[in-house]
């Protein structure tokens, strides 16, 4: 078996499409678009390139974007006291907080200090909690692409056997519990999780989010199952994913590249995101 590409720019490309026809309805009906605000403390490379990959996805569906770098010794009070202003305004809709944050800085409280509804990343406790409850929400974005992948085969998912391998806050916790609202029977496999490969095996679809290059191999896959490798990793200057490609792709039905895979649709995310939220305020 040749697995089927699941090819994430073209899906980009496809709900891009649909969030610009989208944000020209919402600019019809209340004369007004999302607007977002990024922020930026210091300036990290990755953390600037970040900022300016979401203000080109911001812009090129019709959302407003706007950039506050914050200089490296700045104290945490300084962000929190923005938030707290942005968090009236009813003008932005959406808070973006970048990482690495320096030192002085605690992501998860500045996180926290985000009015549920203006938090994009879908990163605070209350949207954690919504998705914890299986109730509606703002959810993190990478998990929601891997999700919209998976989707994208048109493989009934109800009932099916999911693993995911990676319990971090950001990917795995929060695609298994998506996974769960799609009704699939979910498995959480970690770095202390006895034979990997055995586990891996019973898997209908395997979402893999571990950062280590090629971890997955393709006999540990079964025969026709689903394969979604959110992993970026750099490797003598290309980048690649946690699984090993050449080897899924001969047992997966499915199988989504990296690059080209869970990257593009998560950019996109955010900016459904902001639609979101900005929809929850204009109490649309
Ligand atoms: P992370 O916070 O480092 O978490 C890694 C997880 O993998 C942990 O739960 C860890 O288990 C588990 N793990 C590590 N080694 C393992 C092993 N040998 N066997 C089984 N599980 C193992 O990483 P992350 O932030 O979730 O990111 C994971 C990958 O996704 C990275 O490559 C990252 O670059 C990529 N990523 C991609 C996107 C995107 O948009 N495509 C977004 C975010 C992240 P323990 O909990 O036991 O330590």
């Amino acid at each position: 078996m040749s697995a089927r590409i699941l090819d994430g720019k073209l899906l980009a490309t496809h709900l891009k499409g649909k969030l610009i026809e989208e944000i020209k309805q919402l600019r019809n009906s209340v004369d007004e678009v999302p607007r977002i605000l990024s922020i930026v403390v210091g300036n990290d490379p990755a953390s600037l390139s970040y900022a300016a990959s979401q203000q080109k996805t911001a812009q090129s569906v019709g959302i407003h974007f706007e950039l506050q770098n914050f200089k490296a010794d700045s104290s945490q009070e300084d962000i929190l006291n923005l938030i707290g202003e942005v968090n009236s305004y009813d003008h932005v809709h959406g808070i973006i907080v970048n990482k690495p944050l320096p030192a002085q800085m605690n992501f998860k409280t500045i996180i926290n200090a985000i009015t549920p509804y203006k938090d994009i990343e879908g990163m605070n406790l209350t949207n954690f909690g919504h998705l914890l409850m299986g109730e509606e929400g703002i959810f993190p974005c990478t998990p929601v692409a891997a999700l919209e992948l998976l989707k994208s085969s048109g493989v009934a998912l109800k009932g099916k056997h999911a693993i995911v391998i990676g319990r971090s806050e950001i990917v795995g916790k929060p695609v298994a519990l998506l996974l769960l609202k799609e009704d699939m029977t979910v498995t959480i496999c970690h770095s202390k999780t006895i034979d990997l490969p055995f586990v891996v095996h019973d898997a209908d679809v395997v979402i893999v989010a571990l950062g280590k290059p090629g971890f997955v191999k393709g006999e540990w896959i079964k025969n026709g199952a689903i394969v979604i490798d959110v992993g970026i990793n750099q490797v003598d200057g290309k980048l690649v994913g946690d699984v090993d490609f050449a080897s899924a792709q001969e047992k997966a039905s499915y199988i989504t590249p990296v690059p080209g895979g869970v990257g593009p649709v998560t950019s996109v995310m955010l900016m459904n995101n902001a639609v979101k939220a900005f929809k929850i305020q204009h109490q649309l």
